[in-house]
């Protein structure tokens, strides 16, 4: 295991039961879950190469209980994760041994629905599909889609900023979150923004959001709401090379044309995900992008055909627009279903988040070539191409002698390249375990000692999911530089890894 985590204070695991019992006052019967077998099924979340069984397991109902639980463990000094479904594949809602696993997956209450002024007031447990399944009857619907989006909650969507393909068009989470309620690791229950579109003061909303379960819990999001589009059509387009699909991709944005959503796949992650779900895609093409277009019926039209003009004009080989609402579906399904089609053909699969400038993606692609070939193992590519947001699926066996050490160095050498080209370390993933040791390749010391300010205004502790995010557990004590005398490392009792 190359990615270290905090060592477990000692002291707290020793005074394990009396802690369960505390937090059982807190959140009776089932509420708390301390039995190994039990807490079992928290041990990890997407990024399954972790595990670890968390200290206590507890599912609050309401607000106050989720403050008294944070205000007890503020007080004796215990570690907290918040977790929503476990989704994250940066390893955000790993546990820690000395440290309570705070679940919102009770907060599952859509609280209302306000269709004049375009908004929903949901718990934060509720499941980002959920929110569309509720409005849609009035035509209406939540626009950032993950892929996880049946199973992962808005809450994890709030803490990673999450996206997805209609990201490109509509915005990230960040862009259509209204106002949440939250509550510090000190137990303060704080609401930001609401209803209204631009608020006083600084932008917190915006920090929060992204903020990755390091400064607050959430317990109440008000998220936007749209009127669906009047139609909305997708185009299967096939190219005999990757370099061809993203001079493509970059001619139609330069063109002025915004789809709804642009994706791309290479032939190892087309051939996976149509093998899985028969989704029509061709599979003698080396990248397929789909477009979709949405918007009044003429607009989609005229849009559609200057698409595949320009697609023409880059060689595309195939070309073919959805006739109904079905086909569309089917089109979208075999990209949604990209990540297990890819877990049927490797028996394990680490999947990366970078983002880069959109015209670096044929340099980035070649560049990834030769990681494969250096790395000895292979790759599925699956993009936000309009948003130059990659997955790379590094495909490997963990059985098999030193391969997930290879995999994870072929993961940070993508992650590397992807700023070598001007880009960032994740796209929607968030940074969690995975990329935190990487912060140091995009940040300077002084970028990342005032980023941890902010941290330590919202948590002076530092107990709201330590060891995630921060390549060094700079505690708010010594935000300056480390300064060793004569040997003797200042602030000696705090944990260092
Ligand atoms: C198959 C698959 C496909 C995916 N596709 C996408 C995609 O297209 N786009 C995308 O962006 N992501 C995608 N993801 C990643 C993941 O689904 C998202 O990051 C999602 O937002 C996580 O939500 P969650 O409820 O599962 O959060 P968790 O995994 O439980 O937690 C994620 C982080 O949020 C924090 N957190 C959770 N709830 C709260 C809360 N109430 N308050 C404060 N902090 C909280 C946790 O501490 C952790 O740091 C995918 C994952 C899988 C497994």
């Amino acid at each position: 295991m190359a990615i270290l985590m905090p060592k477990p204070d000692e002291a707290i695991l020793a005074r394990r039961e009396a802690v369960v019992e505390a937090l059982r006052a807190i959140v009776p019967g089932e509420g708390t879950v301390s039995a190994p077998a039990a807490m079992r099924v928290f041990e990890t979340d997407g990024l399954t190469a972790y595990r670890q069984l968390p200290l206590a397991v507890v599912l609050p109902e309401t607000v106050a209980e989720v403050a008294a639980v944070l205000r007890y463990c503020h007080q004796e000094n215990i570690p907290v994760v918040p977790r929503g479904s476990g989704t994250s594949l940066s390893g955000g809602a790993l546990p820690l041994a000395d440290g309570v696993l705070l679940v919102m997956s009770k907060f599952s209450r859509i609280l209302e629905i306000d269709f004049d002024n375009r908004c929903a007031v949901v718990q934060p447990g509720v499941t980002n599909l959920g929110i569309t399944r509720a409005v849609e009857h009035q035509r209406f619907y939540y626009a950032p889609d993950p892929s996880s989006q049946i199973a992962c909650s808005i809450g994890g969507n709030v803490a990673e900023n999450s996206g997805g393909v209609h990201c490109l068009k509509y915005g990230l989470t960040a862009n259509n979150v209204l106002g949440v309620e939250f509550v510090t690791m000190a137990g303060e229950v704080i609401r930001l923004g609401g209803k209204h579109l631009d608020a006083e003061g600084y932008d917190l909303l915006g920090l929060l959001t992204g903020s990755e379960g390091l400064l607050g819990v959430v317990t109440e999001v008000t998220v936007r709401i749209l009127q669906s589009p009047e139609t909305a059509r997708a185009v299967l387009i096939g190219f005999p090379t990757s370099e061809a699909a993203g001079a493509c991709v970059a001619a139609i944005i330069a063109k002025g044309i915004i789809p709804a959503g642009m994706e791309m796949m290479d032939r190892p992650a087309i051939l996976a995900a149509e093998d899985f779900v028969h989704a029509g895609y061709p599979r003698d093409v080396e990248a397929l992008l789909i477009v979709e277009l949405d918007g009044p019926q003429a607009e989609v039209d005229f849009l559609l055909s200057e698409v595949e003009a320009i697609a023409l004009a880059h060689g595309a080989t195939e070309c073919r627009i959805s006739r109904s609402e079905e086909e569309r579906a089917l089109f979208w399904a075999g990209r949604k279903a990209a990540f297990p089609a890819v877990g049927r053909i490797s028996a394990d699969y680490l999947c990366m988040d970078g983002t880069i400038p959109r015209k670096e993606l044929p340099r980035v692609l070649s560049g990834m070539k030769a990681l494969s070939e250096k790395h000895r193992l292979g790759v599925a590519n699956v993009f936000h191409a309009g948003d130059g947001n990659l997955h790379p699926l590094i495909l490997y066996d963990a059985a098999r002698d030193d391969e997930f050490e290879r995999a994870e160095a072929f993961g940070a050498d993508i992650l590397r390249l992807c700023v070598e080209v001007g880009g960032v370390l994740t796209g929607e993933h968030g940074v969690g375990i995975e990329k935190r040791d990487l912060m140091t390749e995009v940040f300077s010391e002084d970028d990342l000692r005032h980023q941890q300010r902010v941290k330590c205004a919202f948590d002076e502790k530092h107990l709201l999911n330590p060891g995630k995010v921060f390549p060094v557990l700079h505690r708010c004590a010594e935000l300056g530089r480390l300064q060793v005398h004569k040997g003797a490392l200042p602030f000696p009792e705090l944990p260092r890894f």
